[in-house]
C-alpha cells in the first residue's frame, strides 16, 4: 500500500509535468519555468502546484480570472498517478528494504527510467490526439536520453561486477586474463542496449518503408521517430508486441469510426495515440503477452 501511494503521488506530480510538456512542445515556450494560467497569464503560486488537490481546491477555476481550467489537467494527473503507482508495484518488491544497496539502486533506476518513458508516451498521446502532431521537441531528446541511459546502465552493471569479482578471493580468477567470464557478463549486461538499438533500427526501417510506399498518407515522420523511441526503450520482443497492439487497436477504432460514419473512407486518424497505447501495454506486459502468444500459436487448443 505504501509503494502504491508513493507511486501515485510521484505519478500525479509527473502528470502535471506531462500536461505542460504536451502543451508547451507545440509552442516555443520553454519546458522549464513555473506554470501559468493560459487565460490571464498569471503565474501560479506554490500552493496551486499540488497536483489533483489544487485543482479540486480551486474547483477547476483560475484563482485570478475565474476562467474554467480544462478537466484534462485533472485527468492527466490522475492517469499518470495510476500508471506510475502500477509501475512501482510491478518493479519495487515489498522486500525492497531488505535488498542489497546495489539491487535497490537498480530497482530505483528502472522505476525512474520507466516513469520517464510513460511521461513521453502520454505526452505524445495528447499532442497527436489533439493536434495530429508528434513534436520533435519531445521525440529527439527522448531518444537521446534513452540511448545515454542504456549505455550508462551497461557501464554501471559492468563496473559493479568488476569490483565484486576483484574483491572476491575466487572471483579474481574469473577476470581476464584467467577467464572470459567477465566479458560474457558484460555482453549480457549490454543486452537491453543491443536489443534496443536493433529494434529501433528494425522499426525505423519498417516505418520508413510504409511512409515511402504510402507516400506519407496516414503515417508521417513523427510516427517514425516515435517508433524509433519505442524500439530503443522496449527492445525485443516488447517493441514488436507494442507495434502489433497499435495496428490491431488502430484498425478496430478506424473501422468503428467508419461504421458510425464519424470518418469517411480515406480520411486518416492519427496513429501516434495507438503507438503510445501499445507501448504502455508492452511496457507493463510485453514479455507476458509475447509468451502467451507463443503458447497459444503452438496449438494448445488441439
Ligand atoms: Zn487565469
Amino acid at each position: 500500500m505504501e509503494i502504491f501511494s508513493l507511486g501515485f503521488i510521484f505519478g500525479a506530480i509527473l502528470g502535471s509535468f506531462t500536461k505542460a510538456l504536451a502543451d508547451r512542445s507545440l509552442t516555443k515556450v520553454s519546458f522549464f519555468g513555473r506554470s501559468y494560467c493560459n487565460h490571464c497569464q498569471k503565474q501560479l503560486v506554490w500552493y496551486d502546484l499540488f497536483p489533483i488537490i489544487s485543482y479540486l481546491l480551486i474547483k477547476g477555476k483560475c484563482r485570478y480570472c475565474k476562467k474554467a481550467i480544462p478537466l484534462e489537467y485533472l485527468l492527466v494527473e490522475v492517469l499518470m498517478g495510476v500508471l506510475i503507482a502500477w509501475l512501482f508495484l510491478q518493479i519495487i518488491p515489498t522486500t525492497f528494504l531488505t535488498l542489497s544497496p546495489i539491487s535497490q539502486s537498480l530497482k530505483i533506476i528502472e522505476v525512474i527510467f520507466k516513469s520517464f518513458v510513460l511521461l513521453v508516451l502520454v505526452s505524445v498521446f495528447l499532442t497527436d490526439i489533439k493536434k495530429g502532431l508528434i513534436p520533435d521537441r519531445i521525440t529527439y531528446p527522448a531518444v537521446m536520453i534513452t540511448f545515454i541511459y542504456l549505455v550508462a546502465l551497461t557501464i554501471y552493471k559492468s563496473v559493479i561486477l568488476y569490483f565484486y569479482l576483484k574483491n572476491n578471493t575466487f572471483g579474481k580468477f574469473l577476470l581476464p586474463p584467467h577467464s572470459d567470464y567477465f566479458f560474457r557478463h558484460v555482453l549480457y549486461s549490454a543486452d537491453p542496449l543491443i536489443s534496443g538499438v536493433l529494434s529501433a533500427l528494425g522499426l525505423g526501417l519498417f516505418f520508413g518503408l510504409i511512409i515511402i510506399l504510402t507516400k506519407g498518407r496516414g503515417m508521417g515522420g513523427g510516427d517514425l521517430k516515435l517508433a524509433i523511441f519505442m524500439g530503443l526503450t522496449l527492445g525485443f520482443p516488447s517493441s514488436l508486441v507494442a507495434i502489433i497492439l497499435a495496428f490491431l487497436s488502430g484498425s478496430i477504432v478506424g473501422l468503428v469510426l467508419l461504421v458510425i460514419k464519424i470518418k469517411r473512407f480515406g480520411q486518416t486518424i492519427p496513429f501516434g495515440p495507438f503507438l503510445a497505447l501499445g507501448s504502455i501495454m508492452a511496457l507493463f506486459w510485453g514479455q507476458q503477452i509475447y509468451d502467451w502468444y507463443l503458447n497459444f500459436s503452438k496449438g494448445s487448443i488441439f
